[in-house]
């Protein structure tokens, strides 16, 4: 069992050059998952993994569960580093997986009791009622499974990897396809364990989620780590707008203003302006376009969201 005393120095879960490359089929060249990934996750934080589909996070959380090798690179956990020290690594850390899995024959009470045997948790040190009164399912000790909602579910899973009673909790897209009531009491399970000082990792591709519930938010695109940041930090990318202006010609030249963080042509009539919202509107924005003897045939405006965060951190587009 891992310690929980904390210490300054180690971190929770620390990450180095971190690659892997599934087996390819047929001789091809498999896919490239994690490219060379670094970072920390410091003790007793709510840390936000974010990237959109299939940028590498259950790659990532696979690994750190020990259900997927990894290519190269090393992992600790609690200090434990997970190839030489496998075994305290695995007790250090509980693992909510993306999907649902678990025997809908038996109640939520004998699973938790069953993952505890499995972890070799002695029965005098089992705490599968309480387990089960934190994540507020006492009423259903004795259902089975398979009668409980998917939001149930969801929270049973999270008592599941608590079982060990580890000092990390990591969540797999714990809220993707769960309602907002539901989403809400997750939140507050999560905080909770937290307040308790569970360092708790999550990932998710909503980035209000990781904005809510998180302290620092790490994004990861195409395998990569393209940003480890306070979530302030980050946050304040998102004051931006765009304006997307359809004119009745092409511009000869495309308009500045220092409070435009990006402009760029979608094609010879349509210009589409990044621009800083707090020290620029829309209207003005417009005005400069016309002085040029343009004219506005079409307008649209937008907040600036996760994708036009990551434009602008890879510098792509
Ligand atoms: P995320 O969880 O961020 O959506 P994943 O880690 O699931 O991303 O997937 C990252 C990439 O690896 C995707 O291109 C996905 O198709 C691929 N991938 C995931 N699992 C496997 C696998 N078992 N075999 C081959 N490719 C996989
Ligand atoms: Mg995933």
């Amino acid at each position: 069992m891992g310690s929980r005393i904390m210490s300054d120095a180690l971190p929770a879960i620390s990450i180095r050059n971190l690659v892997k490359r599934y087996a390819g089929a047929g001789g091809e060249a498999g896919k490239l998952a994690l490219d060379g990934v670094s970072f920390d996750v410091p003790q007793g934080e709510v840390f936000g993994l974010l990237g959109p589909n299939g940028a590498g996070k259950s790659t990532l959380i696979n690994i750190l569960a020990g259900l997927v090798g990894k290519t190269s690179g090393t992992v600790e956990i609690w200090g434990h580093d997970i190839d030489r020290d496998r075994r305290n690594a695995k007790a250090c850390i509980g693992i909510v997986p993306q999907e649902i899995v678990f025997d809908p024959f038996f109640t939520p009470y004998e699973v938790l009791e069953n993952q505890a045997g499995l972890y070799g948790v002695a029965k005098a040190l089992r705490r599968s009622d309480e387990l089960l009164r934190a994540v507020h399912l006492a009423d259903k000790r004795n259902a089975y499974a398979r009668s409980l909602s998917g939001g149930m579910k969801r929270r049973m899973l999270i008592a599941k990897a608590m079982v060990h009673s580890p000092p990390v909790l990591v969540l797999d897209e714990p809220t993707a396809g769960v309602d907002v009531e539901l989403r809400r009491q997750l939140w507050e399970l999560v905080s909770e364990l937290n307040r308790e000082g569970v360092t708790v990792v999550l990932t998710t591709h909503y980035l209000e989620e990781a904005e809510e519930l998180c302290e620092r938010i790490a994004i990861i695109n195409h395998g990569r780590l393209i940003a480890n940041k306070p979530t302030r930090e980050l946050v304040g990318m998102m004051r931006e707008k765009i304006v997307v202006l359809t004119l009745d010609r092409a511009m000869d030249q495309m308009p500045h203003h220092p409070a435009f963080t990006r402009s760029a042509k979608r094609d010879d009539r349509v210009l589409e302006i990044t621009y800083d919202k707090d020290r620029i509107t829309a209207g003005q924005v417009m005005a400069l376009v016309q002085e040029q003897g343009l004219v506005i045939e079409d307008v649209t405006t937008r907040e600036a969201d996760l994708e036009d965060v990551f434009v602008q951190l890879t510098g792509a587009g």
